[in-house]
């Protein structure tokens, strides 16, 4: 599936739906979307889930394009569904590739490093990936690929590229190196750091103290690039943009999905919508905590329907509480006691909601 818009400047945005199939989990995001922007230097952001660059090159064709016409390839971010057949395309199409600074330790592997990663042996985008073993193969080919490849222009926060009538900014939280990019004021493309519909999975801070040695230098010193807070304060950074709301809002998922359109009217809305979800969250992992000292796959077993825990669904699950509890642990809302931090305990203190609400204002 292609959706065509047209700016106000007459340039064209080409939405391209690449399949984005899953058999490990009820997780569904639905197709990955990369976005075709033909011009004076022809943008592709993102590349799809990996095993996909027939299907990428046929949607290409259909709109009267070639991989060669392609100038410079933007990454939201480094998960699979979005940089998946890049280097394939980077090659067919000798474009140069574009990402946040962050992108480069998240593609290479890190054997030197010893630290506690649960898995030492896998690029920096995964090394704490607690799926099945099956996932885990069936990535590694994907890894090995793209460990390889060089990033050739560095975006930056709040980068401004006037000629292009491009602006980026740098909105980790779901990926430590999660950027938004900005055209002609008017659309923004969001990767998966806003969806419609439904609400990404912000990464662990834990992931901090595990990944800080392969960070750049800048980022090494305090965790702002994983876990909720991070997540949430690139929201808020969304919604303060002087351009906001965007004419027109391009997620990496959901844009059309089940037979329906799910169009982003005020990417300003949405996103104070997404940190809203996240305190009522907070508050529901609370509620079915009550003030008994408890695991946290208890508390995703109670608080996730049955459906969404076969296969990985449940270290999803898992890791979605824990994101919540560490945000309020640092606030002084949990304690958290077992020999892998497993077990958490309100304090009776709520100090998570005016650190969260202070975003809304
Ligand atoms: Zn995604």
């Amino acid at each position: 599936m292609i959706v065509r818009y047209q700016t106000s400047q007459g340039t064209d945005i080409f939405g391209m739906a690449v399949p984005n199939i899953r058999t490990d989990t009820e997780w569904d995001l639905g197709p990955t979307w990369c976005y075709l922007v033909p011009g004076q230097k022809t943008t592709l952001i993102d590349t799809g889930r990996f095993g996909n660059y027939d299907v990428l090159k046929t949607l290409l064709e259909s709109v009267g394009k070639e991989l060669t016409d392609i100038d410079r390839i933007i990454i939201t971010h480094s998960h699979e569904d979005h940089d998946g057949n890049l280097p394939e395309i980077l090659s067919a199409s000798q474009a140069e590739l574009w990402a946040h600074p962050v992108y480069r330790p998240m593609i290479a592997y890190h054997p030197q490093i010893e630290d506690n990663a649960l898995h030492p042996e896998l690029p920096g985008s995964c090394r704490l990936c607690p799926l099945t073993e099956k996932v885990y193969r069936n990535c590694l080919s994907y890894h090995q690929k793209r460990s390889t490849l060089s990033v050739d222009y560095d975006i930056t926060d709040n980068h401004a590229m006037p000629e292009d009538n491009l602006r980026f900014l740098f909105t980790p939280g779901h990926s430590p190196d999660a950027v938004c990019i900005i055209l002609e004021d008017e659309a923004l493309f969001t990767g998966d750091t806003i969806l419609p519909d439904i609400t990404p999975h912000p990464s662990l801070a834990y992931s901090f103290e595990v990944n800080r040695q392969i960070l750049p230098e800048e980022y090494r010193q305090e965790n702002k690039i994983y876990g909720l807070k991070a997540y949430i304060a690139s929201l808020n950074k969304i919604t303060r943009l002087e351009s906001q709301p965007f004419a027109a809002t391009f997620p990496g998922h959901r844009l059309f999905y089940n037979g329906q359109f799910n169009i982003i009217h005020s990417s300003y809305d949405r996103a104070r919508e997404i940190i809203q979800f996240h305190i009522d969250r907070c508050r529901d992992i609370l509620k079915v905590m009550g003030n008994r000292p408890i695991e946290e796959e208890a508390i995703a077993r109670q608080y996730f329907p049955p459906s969404q825990l076969t296969g990985s669904g449940v270290f999803m699950a898992i890791e979605e509480v824990r994101t919540h509890t560490e945000f309020m642990e640092e606030c002084g809302d949990i304690i958290r006691s077992g020999d892998k931090g497993q077990i958490v305990q309100h304090t009776g203190s709520n100090e998570f909601l005016p650190a969260l609400e202070a975003y809304l204002h």
